[in-house]
């Protein structure tokens, strides 16, 4: 595992645009349809826009209609971390970026692949690099 990357609230604030920072560092979400990956096809690799560390391939992306960026699975097991979360009246599992704590999205149990899950990410925490 990569080393924590932790930051005060102002060096996030700086190094964060304010839709990122929202995303990140406030569990935000972005409005179904209006993230720029949400249809994107292209051969890569997503890394979170908090600290660079490589969350999902583009390989593992697929089009689940939610309109967020979906996956099956990130790029190894240790580079997400879950948590509980029951805010706003739902038992949901949030999901993480395990170097920074970033808040990447959540993590559902209706996924299309052998693992049967369902990776739903903001666009506005991740950094999409081409191969
Ligand atoms: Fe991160």
């Amino acid at each position: 595992m990569t080393e924590k990357l932790i930051l005060t609230d102002e060096q996030w604030r700086d190094r964060l645009t304010p839709q990122q920072y929202h995303v990140l560092r406030e569990a935000g979400t972005e409005r179904a349809f209006t993230g720029a990956y949400e249809s994107l096809k292209a051969d890569g690799i997503y890394l979170c826009a908090g600290c660079g560390n490589e969350l999902f391939n583009s390989d593992s992306k697929y089009n689940s209609g939610s309109g967020w960026p979906s996956f099956t699975e990130p790029v190894a097991q240790d580079t997400v971390t879950a948590y509980e979360d029951s805010s706003h009246g739902m038992r949901r599992i949030e999901v993480r970026c395990a170097r920074c704590d970033g808040h990447l999205g959540h993590v559902f149990p209706d996924g299309p692949g052998d693992n049967g899950l369902r990776y739903c990410i903001n666009s506005a925490s991740m950094e999409f690099e081409p191969r």
